[in-house]
């Protein structure tokens, strides 16, 4: 039976005020599973009204910072008491393989947890300045923030992006994606268990051209919170620029990883496969491009062939390599990007399960190459188990090709060279750098961002909660 899923607005669970709603499907056999309300301007400003009367009744700030962190910490307990009901749900919302959803629930809870903890270790400073003159940084929260996230991590995003905002002090409203939400939603019902209060975090489901930019444009919150395409990246930051508001925008990327003639090919082949097979390609920061140094390009490509013949696509609930790819709008974007590739250049592919159903949005894995770095599957951010294979015979060469997209969020880097390791980590144009590893950990700790047109600004560990906060200056005479 379908559930039917509520917004939540100053510690009420309701419909949308026109009461439509929006059916939500399970990627792996487009089956109705869900719906959510499909949510107006009008829901957006009652949600962020009581967010505004929350900041500024004081119940949320005045709460020590202690407080504010323990509270955090036990909803990160509560969401792992809850691992295998969410993960259910995560993987049968997203599509992705059940152990994938689990390490998704998992690292849900721990930014809860990390960020509970540093609530009350982040502080103000004091300056010297003139004779007489006390000068104090106080570190405050910003008001109301705005959190647009996507649907290739809902729990992990639900997370990411609302504990640190919380943490600092902030009451928040999060519009989650119309193609994956179910698992904030059942988070945010934790939330209201172990005593947030109301107002504190408000919940609005809806599509993006209405709720979304609704959010975005609101006049009443102080800060917006993106991820998504760069499109919308941009639109959404012009909405905030007419209520000078800042935004951090994440919009992808277009990752390398690159290997020199003397990495240890046998760790990195397969961290390379698993890092565009994890959520079948559809994660901002996947390892789409490898870039192999001349020399080893033939043993480096029958390797990943090997690896790749291999790869098998299911229903999530078969816990395969990898599931389905969220919708048939995502399953025909990456179709179309594949449509023009003559087929010599498709080097191998993965198979598609045969119990999967036909009606599932399956893509198998695939490995294309060699490309031209200019190519537009070189370029474009394809958003599914697709890796592209270009070849380099330099050090120059490798940093020219891997910071020559629009792109700049991740790169990977194999060799057993010290010194280039670091030649390499302080010439590449992004936000992280991994060094004969890629994405080791789940990363809650590692500040998180990009550049160029990946955006700007920073997630993730003790850096998002310079974000969401702010520094006032107090001056105060002592003569
Ligand atoms: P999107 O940018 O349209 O959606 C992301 C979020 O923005 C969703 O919550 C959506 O409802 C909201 N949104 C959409 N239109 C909006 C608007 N006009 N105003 C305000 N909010 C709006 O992304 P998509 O269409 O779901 O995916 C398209 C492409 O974006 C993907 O193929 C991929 O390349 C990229 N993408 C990147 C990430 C990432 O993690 N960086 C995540 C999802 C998608």
């Amino acid at each position: 039976m379908q559930q039917s899923y509520l917004n939540y607005i100053n510690g009420v669970w309701r419909p949308a005020l026109n009461s439509q709603s929006i059916t939500c499907y399970c990627p792996s056999n487009a089956q109705p599973i869900a719906t959510i309300p499909a949510s107006s301007a009008e829901d957006i400003d009652a949600a962020v009204k009581a967010a505004r009367n929350c900041f500024d009744s004081h119940v949320w700030t005045r709460m020590t910072a202690t407080d504010r962190g323990r509270l955090l910490s036990l909803l990160g307990k509560e969401i792992n008491n809850r691992v295998e009901t969410l993960s259910a749900l995560e993987s049968m919302d997203t599509g992705k393989p059940l152990s994938q959803a689990r390490n998704d629930i998992i690292s849900a809870a721990r930014y809860f947890e990390f960020y509970g903890g540093a609530a009350d270790k982040i502080g103000g400073e004091t300056l010297p300045y003139l004779n007489d003159y006390q000068v104090m940084l106080l570190r405050e929260p910003l008001g109301v923030t705005g959190h647009i996230i996507p649907w290739n991590y809902p729990a992990q995003m639900f997370g990411r992006t609302l504990a640190p905002a919380l943490a600092m002090g902030n009451t928040v409203v999060l519009k989650p994606a119309e193609d994956a939400c179910l698992t904030p939603l059942v988070m945010t019902k934790i939330a209201e268990e172990v005593g947030f209060p109301a107002g504190v975090i408000n919940l609005v489901c809806g599509l993006g051209p209405d709720a979304g930019s609704a959010l975005a444009s609101h006049p009443e919150i102080d800060f917006l919170s993106f991820t998504g395409s760069p499109e919308v990246g941009a639109h959404v930051q012009s909405l905030t620029a007419q209520n000078h508001i800042a935004c951090t925008l994440e919009l992808g990327g277009k990752s390398p990883q690159i290997i020199f003639t003397d990495a240890d090919l046998d760790a990195a082949i397969p961290i390379i496969t698993r890092a565009i097979i994890q959520n079948s390609g559809q994660t901002c920061s996947a390892g789409s491009r490898v870039l192999i140094q001349k020399g080893i390009f033939d043993t480096v490509i029958d390797k990943l062939k090997d690896n790749f013949k291999t790869l098998i696509a299911g229903s999530h609930d078969q816990d395969c390599d990898l599931g389905p790819l969220i919708s048939a709008k995502q399953k025909e974007r990456v179709e179309a990007y594949l449509a023009h590739v003559p087929p010599e250049f498709i080097l191998a592919q993965g198979t598609i399960d045969s119990q999967a159903s036909p009606s599932g949005f399956f893509y198998p894995p695939t490995l294309i190459g060699p490309l031209e770095p200019n190519h537009q599957l070189s370029q474009e951010e394809i958003f599914g188990p697709v890796l592209v294979v270009l070849e380099f015979n330099d050090e120059d060469e490798a940093i020219r090709l891997a910071n020559g997209t629009r792109y700049g969020l991740v790169s990977g880097v194999w060799t057993r060279d010290g010194s280039r390791q670091i030649r390499m980590a302080i010439q590449l144009r992004c936000g992280q750098v991994f060094i004969n590893c890629y994405g080791a950990g789940g990363g809650v700790e590692l500040p998180f961002g990009g550049t160029k047109k990946s955006g700007h600004g920073r997630e993730k560990g003790l850096a998002a909660l310079l974000e969401f906060s702010q520094i006032k200056t107090v001056v105060q005479y002592i003569g």
